[in-house]
């Protein structure tokens, strides 16, 4: 280890929280991890690349939650409790005071999510190369309790919290192949202002962690949405070898998405777009006010946008019930 490597390490190391379940955290071969009895742990990882995950001149806080708060959301569909996170930095060679500030300002993003949700970061790895994160998550779920893709059943009713298509509608602003082929409305200056709601969504996804756990005797599938709502639903339908309809005119829509964006354009930033970090789960009708209500009780909006059906696939209606067909099912990120 270089000595540039181990001044990075130690300012990680006097940055992050602690708990009582870490007896041993950053600074030896490996962390203990103390998992509470008759809990199964879940782990989720997930890595982004500079240039194709985040923008190269993105700034370092956002870099610093997003890699934190994609994992979280991970958990957040299983309907885990997030405990721990593992921290894998590449970073391009530099002068020192430059790679230091980066650091200090990833961890302003990334320990203030992680305080949010008493998150202790037990290690990682830090090495030269091109600029990339890998997070890991690790949290609790009851033994036999996860929300998983393969539970959904047929007459379930299909659910997304939040309003999907923000940070589709941010991607196309920004002139992201190939999202800057959708229709958006281009405010007069510069779109980083005058969408900042949007972009907000896109660098600062909102982990839906208590959703997540207050669906968990509730819900029979979940997923959450990082690669756009119907190929994600479509993973969902595919493990549970089902399928689904979607009421197009049902979408929640935010208000800074309806500024930019309207009808079938808008549309298919909802349902073919990426990185909204929203959950989208199912559950039975009879299910419906206990959910509102749980939901309601830690803040989370969310609302049906139809059911799930034998017939395989993932089909989308319009409010007149014709057929509507979607330029494209996801995004394969960007780039
Ligand atoms: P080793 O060579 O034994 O793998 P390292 O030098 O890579 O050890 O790391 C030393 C300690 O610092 C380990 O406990 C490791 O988990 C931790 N560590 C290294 N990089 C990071 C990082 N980016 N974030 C958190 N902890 C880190
Ligand atoms: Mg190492």
């Amino acid at each position: 280890m270089s000595a540039a490597e181990f001044d990075l390490i130690a300012r990680i190391r006097a940055r992050v929280g602690t708990r009582d379940d870490v007896v041993l955290g950053i600074g030896d071969d490996a962390a203990l991890l103390q998992p509470p009895a008759g809990m199964q742990l879940a782990v989720a990882t997930d890595t982004l690349n500079g240039g194709v995950h985040f923008f190269e001149d993105a700034a370092p806080a956002d870099i610093g939650w997003k890699s934190l708060a994609v994992n979280l959301s991970d958990l957040a569909a299983m309907g885990a409790l997030p405990a721990w996170a593992t921290l894998s930095l590449s970073l391009p060679a530099q002068p020192g005071d430059a790679m230091q500030a980066f650091v200090d300002g990833f961890l302003d993003g990334f320990v203030q999510l992680a305080a949010q949700h008493r998150v202790a970061l037990v290690g990682g790895d830090t090495t030269r190369g091109p600029l990339s994160v890998c997070v890991t998550a690790m949290g609790f779920v009851q033994a036999g309790a996860a929300l998983r893709r393969d539970a959904a059943r047929v007459g379930d009713e299909v659910w997304i919290t939040g309003t999907p298509g923000d940070a589709a509608a941010a991607l196309a602003l920004a002139g992201v192949a190939p999202y800057r082929d959708a229709e958006v409305r281009r405010c007069v200056g510069d779109p980083l202002t005058d969408h900042a709601r949007l972009f907000e969504r896109l660098q600062r996804p909102t982990p839906r962690v208590a959703a997540g756990r207050a669906l968990g005797s509730l819900a029979h599938a979940c997923i959450d949405v990082s690669d756009g709502l119907l190929a994600d639903l479509g993973h969902v339908c595919a493990a549970s070898k089902v399928g689904a309809r979607i009421d197009a005119a049902a979408l929640p829509v935010s208000p800074a998405l309806a500024a930019a964006c309207e009808g079938e354009a808008r549309w298919s930033l909802q349902l073919g777009g990426g990185d909204d970090y929203e959950l989208c789960f199912t559950a039975a009708p009879s299910r419906r006010d206990a959910i509102a209500s749980a939901l309601r009780a830690v803040d989370t909006p969310a609302c049906v946008i139809g059911r799930i059906e034998a017939e395989p696939g993932v089909r989308v209606w319009r409010a007149d019930g014709s057929p509507w067909t979607p330029p494209r099912r996801g995004y394969q990120h960007f780039g």
